[in-house]
């Protein structure tokens, strides 16, 4: 069955703004910890954050951190994600799990091309499914030891499901690559999914992330899509829908 990338934030530590800007208050007071956390003022957190980023100060924004479910993607998107050190994986196991009717992904692209191009592509898929149930059936049947090896003749659009883990830094920092046009299409798209998800719990910390070109200038040099104007006006877009204080907020980073 055809599914699509889906991205989901499922749990983040509470008040994520108010922990970041105690953290950094911590820095610059000669106050005992906890009482630099209790006597924080919510309302300054916008300044305190928008302070870092501008020094480039970051080590306080690892205090936060986010879990996102995500849900049909392909074995190729998997293999992008996981080159993200920083973050923390679960990944559906293809040797516990038996893939015997796995969904796929099928690239616009190719939906593009048409109907025929896409049942093409299904029986590709299916020819796959049945590789794999001859070679499971070979090996023993579904079970552990056998899944293991029958996964090799699996393809890359085979659907995985994950949970993932990152902090705000390391969120900034991935949106800055995987938002941005030169990134692949299924991951660029989740990327886009995940900043919408984090721009309304924390909006502070991630109203001016995305693409460098969002914040400044392209910085991919010659190898720029040449299409700021259109990916400042998607932030810009996003960052409306998400709500008229978040645009002020965006102007002030
Ligand atoms: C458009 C695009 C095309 C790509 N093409 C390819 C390709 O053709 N081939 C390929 O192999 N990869 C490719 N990649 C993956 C890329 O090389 C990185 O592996 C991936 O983007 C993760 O980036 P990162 O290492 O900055 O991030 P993370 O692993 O998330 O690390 C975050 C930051 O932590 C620091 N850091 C982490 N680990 C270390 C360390 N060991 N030492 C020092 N500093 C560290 C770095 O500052 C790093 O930027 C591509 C990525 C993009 C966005």
């Amino acid at each position: 069955m055809q599914v699509k990338g889906k991205a989901e934030l499922i749990r983040y530590t509470s008040n994520p703004e108010s922990t970041i800007a105690a953290a950094a208050r911590l820095c610059y007071s000669s106050d005992c910890a906890d009482k630099v956390v209790s006597d924080s003022d919510e309302k300054d957190n916008a300044k305190y954050i928008a302070m870092l980023r501008k020094l480039n100060h970051l080590s306080p924004f690892e205090h936060a951190s986010f879990t996102f479910s995500i849900t049909g993607v392909s074995r190729a998107f998997l293999a992008q994600i996981t080159r993200h050190r920083i973050a923390s994986f679960s990944v559906r196991s293809q040797r516990y799990v038996s893939e015997s009717e796995f969904n796929y992904i099928i690239p616009p692209a190719i939906e593009a091309l048409g109907k025929d191009a896409v049942k093409t592509y299904v029986e590709q898929m299916e020819t796959c499914m049945r590789w794999y149930g001859d070679w499971q059936e070979k090996l023993g049947g579904a079970k552990e030891s056998s899944n293991e090896d029958a996964r090799f003749i699996l393809p890359n659009a085979c659907e995985t499901q994950m949970i993932v883990t990152m902090n705000a830094r390391e969120l900034m920092h991935f949106f800055s690559l995987r938002c941005c046009n030169r990134a692949q299409w299924e991951i660029r798209d989740v990327a886009w999914q995940m900043l919408e998800a984090v721009l309304k719990v924390a909006p502070n910390v991630f109203g001016s992330s995305g693409p460098s070109c969002v914040d400044g200038s392209c910085s991919e040099g010659k190898k720029s899509c040449g299409r700021a104007a259109e990916v400042k006006e998607r932030h810009r877009k996003l960052l409306a829908e998400i709500g008229e204080k978040l645009e002020k907020i965006n102007n002030k980073l």
